[in-house]
């Protein structure tokens, strides 16, 4: 069997970046302890165990909001993860005494600097991405003219008031945008679009595309909370149409999936650490088939 690994795959600058500054603060003896980390640093679970064992306690629960999970912590660091996070919990982690550290990606303000910007000069915006999930929380946290949009379904239901200002989550799949800014287009004459996904995101995206040319199945590994490895098995299903699986790590690959397979490909999301995509592919290798 061929393992074709698809490049770019792992780590991003945003997420290198998030968990060198968590390392880096459990390593600063003046800072005030403990170290917390407020909501996964990055959305991969091997990630935040890693941290946790060298003393981080992360603060996560899907049910409860981030303001909920800092409002009785009075003593210590907070780091804020890479999604980004709503001006409110700043302000309550510093009213708090806390000491706040951000290590929310660039790429994310840059989203947040072009709503803000926009809701200035009288635009109402229209963020698309994923309902619930972080980023998306801290982007329509900025101000109640931020209307989300999911689906092309959701511009049916929802009328939005011009002029309109259209960005979106930095993950968000590329095969998924363009349909929905092509519909905006055609329903709302006064409309400024801007397509935000990042590098990181869309070379990735794009590598599937072209590295799954040939290909009889397509590992994807990364976490079932991480957006962008989730909108890679996505692409590689509905652009390229591999059967395709979502795996956390090599102890997830079932060898009934590779019957017949005589090409596998390998990538994985923009939070997932390498030695666990490395993992898969000496494993895929290795096997006589
Ligand atoms: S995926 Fe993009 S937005 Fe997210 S951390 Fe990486 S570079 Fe930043």
């Amino acid at each position: 069997m061929i393992v074709k690994k698809i490049t770019p795959r792992g780590f991003c600058k945003g997420v290198y970046n998030a968990v060198d500054i968590v390392k880096k603060s459990l390593n600063d003896l003046t800072l005030p302890r403990p170290i917390y980390v407020l909501g996964f640093i990055v959305h991969n679970k091997a990630v935040v165990d890693e941290l946790t064992e060298l003393g981080a306690i992360t603060l996560d629960d899907r049910l409860t909001s981030r303001l909920d999970l800092i409002k009785d912590i009075t003593k210590g660091t907070v780091i804020l993860s890479a999604h980004g996070t709503d001006e409110a919990v700043k302000e309550k982690v510093l009213s708090n005494g806390l000491t706040l550290i951000d290590a929310t990606c660039n790429d994310v303000y840059k989203t947040h600097d072009s709503i803000k910007e926009h809701l200035e000069k009288g635009y109402n915006i229209v963020y698309i991405g994923k309902n619930n999930h972080p980023e998306t929380n801290a982007s329509l946290a900025i101000s109640p003219k931020v209307i989300l949009i999911e689906t092309l379904e959701d511009l049916d239901r929802i009328i939005l008031k011009e002029p309109i200002f259209v960005t979106n989550q930095t993950t968000f799949s590329i095969n998924d945008i363009k349909p929905i800014h092509e519909k905006i287009e055609k329903l709302y004459k006064n409309v400024i679009i801007t397509e935000e996904i990042c590098n990181a995101t869309r070379f990735r995206q794009n590598a599937i595309i072209e590295g799954n040319k040939d290909v009889d199945f397509c590992y994807i590994v990364g976490d079932p909370r991480s957006n962008n490895s989730k909108n890679l098995v996505k692409i590689s299903i509905e652009v390229t149409k591999t059967p395709t699986k979502l795996i956390e790590s090599v102890k997830d690959i079932d060898l009934t999936d590779l019957q017949g397979v005589k090409t596998v490909s390998v990538s994985s999301g923009a939070s997932t650490p390498n030695k666990l995509t490395q993992e898969v592919i000496d494993f895929l290798t290795s096997l006589k088939n």
